[in-house]
């Protein structure tokens, strides 16, 4: 049975086919900058990369090209073959507790959470209506990366804000990257062969978050009402005194959009370093004595340390930390700090397991905390549950 796996950005759509429930990826691609006249349609078919620059109008045509494509490279004869399609949605409030079936009525419902997440929703919603117009016989799956965290405690979602707020607008933390926290803790499990661990995930990407998990049930993350809560990132602030919001509007005269674009595009590594949000680039300029790319790493190694700290004491405990995404699964050096920064509970690093590739235990044997990195596959995630719920 195949199954297409689809991310949809605002110009932007990320895809992938796989033979169910086998879970082999038959291609994988992307196309990016929908609504140019020089869009590119990216596509690799047994490894072999293939692009293209057209104009791509909408997503629309951007389905279009990818289902075509499908079908000019031989991967399917005919769209007939494609069973299911599942698709990424960032909130699903408190509305969507777990994947579901497309309908009109759960279209509606996501838009009436738009305003929620502004940047997102709307671009995940426009992907699922191209999709469901090429391909009407299909069905169409939402997989939400707020429902992993549905099962956080009121302790941890609510903010100490006037209650109201969350009576009336749903002010709360829902948490994001769930599928992502969702697979690995998942896998971890499979790897120490218990289900009943205490795990903190760390989430380590250009956006990043941090996952307490205990026996397979999110208890509590790092984002929260949007992804600009936690942890600093590649170019988003993590958490700050709101008052300084305040403080700045006055002082340069800016309005609330353009600091909470400060907040999301201008700050983490990118604000901290002046260099760049890459972690790469921040590694390395680090290392050449650059002050602010240091201060950028460290800041972050320091507040990463923090929610490790916190979470160990939330959840009354710890078996495994997991590292996963650009950073956690690229960046030994980011785990071995991070590591060292919490050495105190007794976790030790394996220095050369530390260095391998892939999905590993670099902790060393008596180390009381197991320290693993998985490589997160989050479209696998979608893929199984539109098998699951087809
Ligand atoms: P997102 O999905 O949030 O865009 P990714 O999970 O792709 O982010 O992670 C991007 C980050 O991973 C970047 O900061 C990048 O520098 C880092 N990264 C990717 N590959 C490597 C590598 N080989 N070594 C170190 N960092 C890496």
């Amino acid at each position: 049975m195949k199954i297409l796996s689809i991310n949809a950005g605002s110009s932007s759509l990320k895809f992938q086919l796989f033979n169910m429930p086998e879970e082999k990826v038959l291609c994988s691609g992307l196309v990016e900058r929908i609504g140019e006249l020089k869009a590119v349609f990216n596509i690799k078919v047994n490894g072999e990369k293939k692009s293209q620059v057209q104009s791509i109008l909408d997503h629309r045509e951007a389905v279009s090209l990818v289902l075509e494509g499908l079908i000019k490279y031989n991967i399917i004869e005919s769209l007939d073959e494609i069973n299911g399609v599942g698709h990424r949605v960032v909130q699903g409030g408190e509305r969507f507790k777990e994947s579901v079936v497309i309908t009109e009525e759960v279209i509606e419902d996501i838009v009436a959470l738009n305003d929620l997440a502004p940047l997102h929703n709307p671009a995940n919603v426009t992907g699922i209506r191209a999709f469901m117009k090429v391909l009407p016989n299909v069905v169409q799956v939402a997989v939400f990366d707020t429902t992993f965290h549905s099962t956080m405690k009121e302790d941890a979602y609510m903010y100490a804000t006037p209650y109201e707020w969350y009576e009336k607008y749903g002010i709360r933390k829902y948490g994001f990257h769930g599928t992502s926290h969702q697979f690995v803790s998942q896998r971890a499990s499979e790897i120490l062969g218990r289900n009943d661990l205490k795990i903190i995930v760390c989430h380590l990407g250009n956006g990043a978050s941090i996952a307490a998990v205990d026996s397979l049930k999110s208890v509590d993350t790092s984002m929260g009402l949007t992804p600009l809560e936690g942890i600093p990132m590649g170019t988003r602030s993590g958490n700050i005194d709101p008052a300084i919001l305040g403080v700045i509007a006055e002082k340069e005269g800016k309005n609330l959009q353009t600091l909470l674009d400060d907040l999301n595009k201008r700050s983490g590594y990118l604000g901290v370093s002046g260099i760049s949000n890459d972690s790469r680039d921040i590694v390395d300029n680090m290392l050449l004595g650059h002050k602010r790319a240091t201060l950028a790493y460290k800041i972050q190694i320091k507040r990463i340390a923090d929610y490790i700290g916190s979470y160990y004491v939330y959840m009354k405990g710890l078996d495994a930390i997991v590292f996963t995404a650009g950073i956690g699964e690229n960046a030994p050096i980011v785990r071995t700090d991070v590591i060292e920064a919490v050495s105190v509970l007794g976790v030790k690093l394996d220095e050369e397991k530390n260095e391998l590739r892939g999905e590993n235990i670099i902790s060393t044997e008596d180390s009381k905390v197991k320290v693993l990195v998985i490589p997160t596959d989050e479209e696998v995630m979608i893929a199984r549950e539109v098998f699951r719920l087809k």
